[in-house]
């Protein structure tokens, strides 16, 4: 990892180009201006200098990609697995050289550090070669004879899928659902988020140039009510996986409904982090540090709510106070910056309204609690204190570097606090007392947990969240479950007797 003044000179002809360029859609593997010929404008949260002009695809422009990815998937299924696997990985090859100029592009669209973003170029790498291993087995199913009858069950690709990814960590989320379905053998129309558009398309011409045939993957930029919902809509795209908003979940299974749309929604969430008593109280306080102000606390698995035991809370809370009171802010290309701007002025207006929210409500702000000097969309790391779960700070998904410190005294209480929420997407317990964490586990209404550790992302295991964080999994074979069909063919092994009618 660079300096910033390496950074900046690795962004300069990365940027002269979007400057010259724009972002185009991508659509049966040629740069396309939107049909309507529109565009938006985007800016980075660094400095609001601009960034890019980029195609504002609608209707029109769906229908030529959903068609694109339609005519190229045949080709794209019968594509044998072992060919499949080979390319995935020149992919992953090809990602891997391009690491730091997309980590720098990254930082530059969305605000995050940059001493994040190099691993996030890295993961997604990782996310192909790991669906690339799995690619050859992808069709394997089960022998299940029965007495009259060898069953047997088998899968296909299901056909030309719609992805559809926010703007947090736009680079890493996009290779994560866009992986599995090119190695089950979907094409795929993506529609990135509209603040942070330029990795995608960066992604996506890497990936040609490693030998993607046209048209398996297309791009529709354009606004969420605009591309992101014809997408949603066109009879042609058999199921979209989306990232992003509850409420966003809602309004795509609407949309779908008229064409039957199979979905798999990674949606938002407010974790808990539960720390008790007899916990290692410094690593969990590490962890409970890393998990909210780590990404701009613009992560959906944060640990936003933090639980902590009454007979430890003053001590646990003071030393807590202290470290986010020194979390250093800066510029996200400076490789010793933990928090750097946040994606966009709406979003910061959000963040920041929780400020007057929280004193309304009557808890304490006792770090933090303010917008920064701009230029950029910073906010100070904030805590807040004396919270109750009822409160808005603790039941809206603020989706920024803001923790919100709960006081329990009994582990029912904890559970209690923990699951009276909407969302369930991860949960997080610190103790030392093995059958507690069996239990706690138990009781949790939470997608995945994690016990006596941060978020450490295992490809093989399932990713997903309950209540309103989420329909499906990610991860392992679960990938392949959503982006393939089950099929069950029964061949007869004798001459059993069929039942005979009107005979
Ligand atoms: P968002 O829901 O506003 O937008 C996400 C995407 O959906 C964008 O591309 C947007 O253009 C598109 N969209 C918006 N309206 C649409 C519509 N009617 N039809 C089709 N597409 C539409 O979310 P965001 O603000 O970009 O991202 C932040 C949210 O994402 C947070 O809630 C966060 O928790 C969630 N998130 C979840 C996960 C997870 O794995 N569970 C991961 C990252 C982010």
């Amino acid at each position: 990892m660079s300096d910033l003044n390496g950074n900046l000179a690795r962004l300069a002809p990365i940027l002269t180009r979007l400057h010259e360029t724009g972002v185009m859609n991508h659509i049966a593997g040629q740069s396309r201006a939107a049909s309507s010929g529109r565009v938006f404008h985007t800016h980075s949260p660094v400095d609001g200098s601009p960034i890019a002009q980029v195609a504002r695809g609608d209707v029109a422009d769906v229908d030529q990609a959903a068609l694109a990815a339609q005519a190229a998937f045949p080709g794209w299924r019968d594509i044998d697995g072992e060919a499949r696997r080979k390319l995935l990985h020149r992919i992953a090859d090809a990602i891997v050289a391009r690491a730091d100029d997309i980590a720098v592009a990254e930082s530059w669209d969305t605000g995050q550090p940059i001493r994040f973003m190099a691993k996030a170029a890295l993961r997604g790498a990782e996310n192909f070669r790991f669906f690339a291993d799995r690619a050859p087995g992808a069709r394997d199913g089960q022998m299940l004879p029965s007495p009259t009858l060898m069953n047997v069950t088998t899968r296909v690709p299901i056909g030309p899928v719609g992805v559809i990814t926010p703007w947090n960590t736009p680079f890493m989320l996009s290779t994560w659902k866009i992986a599995p379905a090119l190695a089950a053998g979907c094409t795929v129309v993506h529609k990135p988020a509209e603040f942070s558009p330029v990795t995608a398309k960066l992604l996506l011409e890497i990936a040609e140039e490693a030998g993607l045939p046209p048209g398996v993957w297309n791009i529709v930029n354009g606004l969420g009510e605009e591309a992101g919902r014809a997408l949603t809509e066109h009879a042609a795209i058999r199921a979209i996986a989306f990232v992003g908003e509850s409420r966003t979940g809602s309004a795509i299974m609407a949309q779908g409904a008229p064409t039957l749309k199979r979905v798999h929604f990674e949606l938002g969430g407010k974790n808990p982090v539960i720390v008790f008593e007899d916990a290692d109280l410094d690593r969990a306080l590490d962890a409970a540090i890393f998990m909210i102000y780590s990404l701009n606390g613009e992560r959906c698995t944060s640990s936003s709510r933090l639980l902590v035991q009454d007979s430890i809370a003053d001590d646990f809370l003071s030393r807590l106070r202290d470290r986010v009171a020194r979390i250093r802010v800066g510029h996200p290309l400076d490789p010793a910056t933990e928090v750097g701007p946040l994606i966009h002025e709406t979003h910061l207006r959000k963040v920041a309204s929780y400020f007057e929210i929280a004193k309304a409500d009557g808890a304490t702000i006792s770090v933090g609690g303010k917008v920064l000097d701009g230029p950029g969309h910073y906010v100070a790391p904030t805590l807040f204190e004396n919270a109750t779960n009822d409160m808005a700070i603790a039941q809206e998904e603020i989706f920024g570097p803001v923790l919100t410190a709960i006081r329990f005294t009994t582990e029912d209480e904890a559970l209690r606090i923990a699951n009276d929420i909407p969302y369930g997407l991860t949960a997080y317990v610190w103790t030392n007392d093995l059958t507690r964490a069996l239990r706690v586990t138990d009781r949790l209404e939470a997608g995945m947990m994690w016990v006596n550790s941060e978020n450490v992302r295992h490809l093989p295991t399932p990713f997903g969240g309950v209540k309103a964080s989420g329909i499906g999994r990610d991860g392992g074979d679960w990938s392949f479950d959503f982006y393939m069909e089950q099929k069950h063919i029964g061949f007869a092994t004798g001459r059993h007797t069929i039942p005979k009618l009107g005979a």
